[in-house]
C-alpha cells in the first residue's frame, strides 16, 4: 500500500518529552517504520514548525516526513492549530492528488478533520486513530481545558464518518461508543513497544528506587506520586520527562511539583532529569525497581509497557490503557486515580516484597513481549487498512 500518514502536531522525528511532544510521536515513528519494515510505502503529513526544515525527509525508520506548510514555520502550541487546518488540508488534498496514494491514516483529532476533507477530495479510504479524546479531557480539566470549542462535536463527527477507527484500549472504545460511535465502526489495535531497544535487565538488589517518565503535565498525576512518596519511608523517586534540564527551572510545572514535594517533605528524595532521550531510557528504567505510572487519565500510555520490557514492575492508576496493559497482582498493581493513600500502601507494599518485585518484572517482560511488540502493531494495523481498499470506491467530492 501507499499511505499517506497524518500527525499534524506530533513529528515523529521530533524530540519527546516536552509538553506536546509524547506518546503521539513514538507512535507514529514506530507504526510508519513497521509498516515500511512489511513492504509498504509510508509518508508522514506533519505540519511545518521550523523555517529550516527540509519540505521531503527520509527519516531511520525508512518512511518519508513531509513537512507541510500550514499557518507560521514556527512552534505553535497545539490548542492553537486548529485555525490553521483548512490550509492544512488544502495543501493535503494537492500534494494526494499527484501523490497516488491509496490509503490515509489520520492521528489526532485535528488531522482527522483535515484527512477527512482531503480523502473524500481524492476519493481513497481513510482510518483515524485519536490518541486522546476532548470529552475526557474536559470530563478531567474543566474550565481548564484550552482545548478550541467544537473539538467535541468535532470528535462526534469523525467517529460516524471514518471509514475505520483505530482504538488504542477497551476503555477507549467505551468513550467513543459514548460519543455515538456504532461498536461496529472500531478495531483495537494497542500501542507498542520496541523490545530491541527496551529489553530485560535483571534487577539489582531492592533499594526503594521509584521511577516516573512523561511529560510534566498536571494530569500525568506527579502531584499525587511526590504525595504519596512522603508517605512511603526511604524510597526515592527520579523523574524523566519534561524540557531539557537547563530549562527546566523555568518550567511551571516542575516548579509547581517542587513546591509540592517541598510541602510534603520529600524534596531531598526527588530527582528531576529532564528531558532523556531516547537511547538512554532503557538504561533509566532498568535503574529503578518499579516504575509508577499513576495519571488522572491516559488515552493509552506507552511507558507502563516500556517499564515491562524491561522487566520492571509498574504501579500505576486504573484508568485507559493501564487496565489493558498492566495485570494487578501479575506485573504490578493498580490503584484508583488521585488517591496518595492508595497509591503509598501499593508501592510501600511491593518494596517490601523483593520476591514480588522480580516475579511481576519478569511476567510483565514476557507480557509486552507476547502482546505488544510494534511488529504486532505494524501486522494488525496493515490488515485493518487492507480491509478498506477492497470496499467499493469513495465518492470524490469537488
Ligand atoms: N519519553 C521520552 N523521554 C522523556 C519523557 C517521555 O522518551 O523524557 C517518551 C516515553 O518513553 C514514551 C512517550 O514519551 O514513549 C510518552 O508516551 P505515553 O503514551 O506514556 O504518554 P503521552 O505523552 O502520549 O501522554
Amino acid at each position: 500500500m501507499k499511505i499517506a500518514m497524518v500527525s499534524e502536531h506530533a513529528n515523529p522525528l521530533a524530540v519527546v518529552g516536552s509538553v506536546d511532544a509524547g506518546g503521539q510521536n513514538v507512535h507514529v515513528d514506530a507504526l510508519a517504520t513497521g509498516l515500511v519494515a512489511r513492504g509498504h510505502e509510508v509518508t508522514v503529513f506533519t505540519r511545518r514548525d521550523s523555517p529550516g526544515a527540509p519540505e521531503r525527509v527520509v527519516g531511520p525508520g525508512g518512511y518519508v516526513v513531509h513537512h507541510v506548510t500550514a499557518g507560521p514555520p514556527a512552534d505553535v502550541p497545539k490548542d492553537d492549530l486548529w485555525r490553521h487546518m483548512p490550509e492544512f488540508s488544502a495543501r493535503l488534498a494537492d500534494l494526494w492528488r499527484r501523490g497516488g496514494f491509496d490509503i490515509a491514516h489520520a492521528h489526532f483529532w485535528m488531522s482527522g478533520w483535515a484527512t477527512r476533507a482531503a480523502a473524500r477530495r481524492v476519493g481513497i479510504p481513510w482510518a483515524m486513530t485519536f490518541h486522546a479524546l476532548g470529552s475526557v479531557k474536559r470530563r478531567h480539566q474543566a474550565e481548564r481545558d484550552t482545548s478550541p470549542p467544537g473539538r467535541i462535536e468535532v470528535e462526534r463527527g469523525l467517529c460516524a464518518t471514518a471509514d475505520l477507527v483505530i482504538a488504542t484500549c477497551r476503555d477507549e472504545v467505551r468513550e467513543l461508543t459514548e460519543l455515538g460511535m456504532a461498536r461496529s465502526r472500531a478495531r483495537i489495535i494497542p500501542c507498542g513497544v520496541d523490545v530491541e531497544h527496551f529489553t530485560a535487565v535483571p534487577p539489582e538488589a531492592p533499594g526503594g528506587r521509584l521511577l516516573a517518565v512523561g511529560r510534566l503535565v498536571e494530569r500525568k498525576g506527579l502531584g499525587d506520586t511526590l504525595r504519596a512518596l512522603a508517605r512511603v519511608p526511604d524510597a526515592t523517586l527520579t523523574i524523566a520527562g519534561g524540557p531539557t534540564p537547563d530549562a527546566l527551572p523555568l518550567d511551571p510545572e516542575y516548579r509547581r511539583l517542587r513546591a509540592i514535594a517541598r510541602g510534603a517533605g520529600c524534596l531531598d528524595r526527588v530527582r528531576f532529569l529532564g528531558a532523556v532521550a531516547r537511547d538512554r531510557l532503557p538504561g533509566v528504567i532498568a535503574a529503578a525497581d518499579v516504575v509508577v505510572v499513576a495519571p488522572w487519565y491516559e488515552p493509552f500510555g506507552i511507558v507502563p509497557l516500556e517499564a515491562m520490557a524491561c522487566g520492571r514492575p509498574v504501579v500505576g492508576t486504573a484508568v485507559g490503557g493501564l487496565l489493558d496493559t498492566v495485570v494487578p497482582g501479575r506485573t504490578g498493581e493498580l490503584v484508583p486515580p488521585r488517591d496518595p493513600d492508595a497509591l503509598a500502601a501499593a508501592l510501600d507494599g511491593l518494596l517490601a516484597d523483593p520476591a514480588r518485585l522480580r516475579r511481576y518484572g519478569a511476567a510483565g517482560a514476557r507480557r509486552a513481549r507476547s502482546l505488544y511488540t510494534w511488529g504486532h502493531v505494524a501486522a494488525a494495523t496493515e490488515t485493518a487498512l487492507q480491509s478498506l481498499l477492497t470496499r467499493v470506491p469513495q465518492e470524490v467530492t469537488p
